[in-house]
């Protein structure tokens, strides 16, 4: 029998999580992503801890709302991967937490696979989820959360937003909220979801989590506002919202090192 003849690969995207920020909690496979690769898109969540594992060779474009203009279009980054790619190199685009959270990694990986090219998608730790475990909380439990619901408190230009009194309905029956890009619209969130959850019900702002200079504060629906205003709090920052928060005001700080831990 013959060998086959090698077909060529097909120019390649890959899509790399790369985490809430602390680059201990890259998965080895993401890590071989970014050493690999020649070029590599960053946004803006993107941590400088996860950035020094790209070789120095490789072309980095940041393009994020701080990689110069304001933010950059979107067409203009798929055509970026798309070109790169045909030419041979290997491209890598970074995005914070998992790509297929709240990231457009979807509507990406569309475009890429229309264009001809093939998209790998490497998993990241999503934000919610080192959240919740950087306050020591779960975000299930067996008697006080028998889900999570993950939501954008960020509604899309032209789009209606969520439901957040429909929505405390839902998480009434036992649920966990995470909320993403909801900061900026906390008391409107909060007000929404004390209608089936009550003004007791705990909630935490969790910013920069993971990072050393992560802050959070752990408060009730009804003190949020006074709560993120009092500590300042704001992007990027997930908002959790559950009994699973139960006591967690009264826990000691946390211990990690430079954590600045903010109680309500
Ligand atoms: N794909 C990302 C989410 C991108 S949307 C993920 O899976 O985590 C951007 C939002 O994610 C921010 O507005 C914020 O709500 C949240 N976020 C990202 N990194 C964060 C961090 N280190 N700490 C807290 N929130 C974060």
């Amino acid at each position: 029998m013959h060998a086959q003849p090698d077909t060529p690969t097909p120019p390649t995207v890959t899509l790399v999580g790369a985490g809430p920020g602390d680059p201990d909690l890259l998965t080895l496979k993401a890590l071989r992503a970014i050493r690999r690769a020649t070029v590599v898109l960053v946004d803006d969540l993107v941590g400088e801890g996860v950035l020094r594992h790209v070789r120095r060779s490789a072309r980095v474009v940041p393009v994020g709302k701080r990689g110069g203009c304001r933010s950059t279009p979107q067409d203009f980054i798929e055509r970026l991967m798309i070109t790169e790619a045909r030419r041979g190199e290997r491209v890598v685009r970074l995005k914070g937490g998992d790509p297929f959270v709240f990231g457009r990694g979807g509507e990406e990986a569309e475009h890429l696979r229309a264009a001809g090219l093939r998209v790998e998608v490497v998993n990241g730790i999503t934000a919610g989820l080192a959240a919740c475990t950087a306050l020591g909380a779960p975000l299930t439990h067996r008697e006080h959360a028998h889900g999570v619901i993950f939501v954008t408190g960020h509604a899309r230009d032209g789009q209606s937003e969520l439901d957040w009194v429909q929505l405390s309905a839902t998480a009434a029956q036992g649920f966990t909220l995470v909320i993403y890009m909801g900061v900026a619209r906390h008391a409107h969130i909060a007000e929404g979801l004390r209608t089936h959850l009550g003004g007791a019900m705990p909630v935490a702002v969790v910013q920069h989590a993971s990072l050393p200079h992560q802050r959070h504060a752990v408060t009730t629906l009804d003190a949020l506002a006074d709560t993120v205003r009092r500590e300042d709090l704001g992007s990027p920052a997930v908002i959790i919202v559950g009994n699973v928060l139960q006591g967690l005001a009264a826990l000691p700080r946390p211990a990690a090192e430079g954590l600045t831990a903010v109680a309500a």
